[in-house]
C-alpha cells in the first residue's frame, strides 16, 4: 500500500510503498476513503510536538470502513487510552499519562490503509460524504469540545477562522449564539466565507470587536491573540486556547486578566465528545468546505494550509 511518512522533523513526507498492516487484538484494518489535513500535522513535521515517533504516517481524520464487515466508521486523535491511570479513572482520558495518538504515536491515516482500535473509532453520520465528513474528525470535535467550554456563552468570538471555526460557527449559530469571526489582517476572503459560515461580523484580529465578548475561542497558532482577546471578552468571560501548540504569548497587565476572566486550554477529546458531537452533527446539516488532494499531494496541502490558501479545510483522497 501506499503511505506518505515523515522521518523527522524539517523533511516533509515521503512517499513509500508497505505492506498492509496486520491487525493486532482489539484491532481493525480499515481501508481509508479519505483523510483531513490538520494543522497539528503541520506541527508533527516541524518538529514542534516532542513526544511524537518517527518514522509516522501523519493523519488522524479518516474516514474508511472496516476490511470485513464494510462498515464505515471514522478514526479520530485519541487512538488508544490505558484505562488505568488517574485520568482515565476520573472521567479525563483526554489527559490520560499512556495515551497513543493517531498520527503521532500510531500510523495514521495518509495511506490507503490503517489499524484502529476499535473501542475508539466513530460512527459517521449518514448524511455526510466521506470526503465531507473527514473534518469532522478533528476540526469539529475539537471544536466542539472548546465549544462546550464556553457554557452559556451568548457572544463567542473565534479567532483563526480555518477548518474548526467553519464547522464550529455553523453550530453556535444555529443554537441562537452571535459568533464573531477574526481573521488575518486583510484577509477578506476569510471574512467573507466567515459569514457565510453564520459568523454575523467578521474583521481582523487586531480590530476590537463591534460588541464585548462572553467568551472567544482561538484557533490560529498566534500566542499573542490570547491577548486580543482577553481584551475583547467581558468580566467573568474566558478565553479558550484549542490548537496543540502556539508561539509564546506575550506579556500582558494584569488588569486585562483581572474581573475573573480565565485562559484556558483544551487538549485532545474523549470517546465522548466524540459521540455528542456526532450527534450534533447528525442533527444539524453541516456544510464543510473542502479541498480534495490526491494522497501523493500531501506535501502541497500542508504548504497551502501552512500559507493560509484554504478555505476550510484540506482532504487527503487515496
Ligand atoms: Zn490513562
Ligand atoms: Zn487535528
Amino acid at each position: 500500500m501506499k503511505a506518505m511518512r515523515s522521518h523527522g522533523p524539517g523533511s516533509g513526507l515521503r512517499l513509500e510503498v508497505l505492506d498492509r498492516p496486520r491487525p493486532g487484538p482489539g484491532q481493525v484494518l480499515v481501508k481509508v476513503h479519505a483523510c483531513g489535513v490538520c494543522r497539528t500535522d503541520l506541527h508533527l513535521v516541524d518538529g514542534e510536538l516532542p513526544a511524537c515517533r518517527y518514522p509516522v504516517t501523519p493523519g488522524h481524520e479518516v474516514v474508511g470502513t472496516i476490511v470485513g464487515s464494510g462498515q464505515r466508521i471514522g478514526i479520530p486523535w485519541l487512538g488508544w487510552t490505558c484505562g488505568a491511570c488517574e485520568y482515565c479513572t476520573s472521567g479525563r482520558e483526554n489527559l490520560c499519562e499512556n495515551a497513543r495518538f493517531t498520527g503521532c504515536h500510531l500510523d495514521g491515516g495518509y495511506a490507503e490503509y490503517t489499524l484502529a482500535d476499535e473501542r475508539f473509532c466513530l460512527p459517521i453520520p449518514e448524511r455526510y460524504g466521506d470526503a465531507e465528513a473527514a473534518p469532522l474528525l478533528c476540526a469539529g470535535l475539537i471544536g466542539y469540545r472548546c465549544y462546550a467550554r464556553t457554557e452559556d456563552a451568548k457572544t463567542l468570538g473565534l479567532y483563526g477562522f480555518g477548518a474548526a471555526a467553519h464547522i464550529l460557527a455553523q453550530v453556535a449559530s444555529a443554537e441562537g449564539r452571535t459568533v464573531l469571526a477574526f481573521t488575518r489582517p486583510g484577509d477578506e476572503a476569510g471574512k467573507k466565507f466567515a459569514r457565510e459560515c453564520g459568523a454575523r461580523w467578521a474583521g481582523d484580529s487586531t480590530q476590537a470587536p463591534p460588541e464585548p465578548l462572553d467568551a472567544a475561542i482561538i484557533f490560529a497558532p498566534v500566542g499573542s491573540l490570547v491577548v486580543c482577546a482577553l481584551k475583547s471578552i467581558k468580566k467573568g468571560g474566558r478565553v479558550i486556547c484549542g490548537g496543540i501548540h502556539m508561539s509564546d504569548i506575550p506579556s500582558f497587565r494584569y488588569s486585562i486578566l483581572w474581573g475573573e476572566r480565565r485562559v484556558e486550554s483544551v487538549a485532545n477529546l474523549t470517546r465522548a465528545d466524540g459521540e455528542a458531537f456526532m450527534r450534533v452533527a447528525a442533527k444539524i446539516p453541516l456544510r464543510t468546505e473542502v479541498t480534495r488532494y490526491e494522497l501523493i499531494n500531501a506535501n502541497q496541502a500542508l504548504s497551502d494550509l501552512r500559507e493560509g490558501k484554504l478555505n476550510g479545510a484540506a482532504v487527503l483522497v487515496p
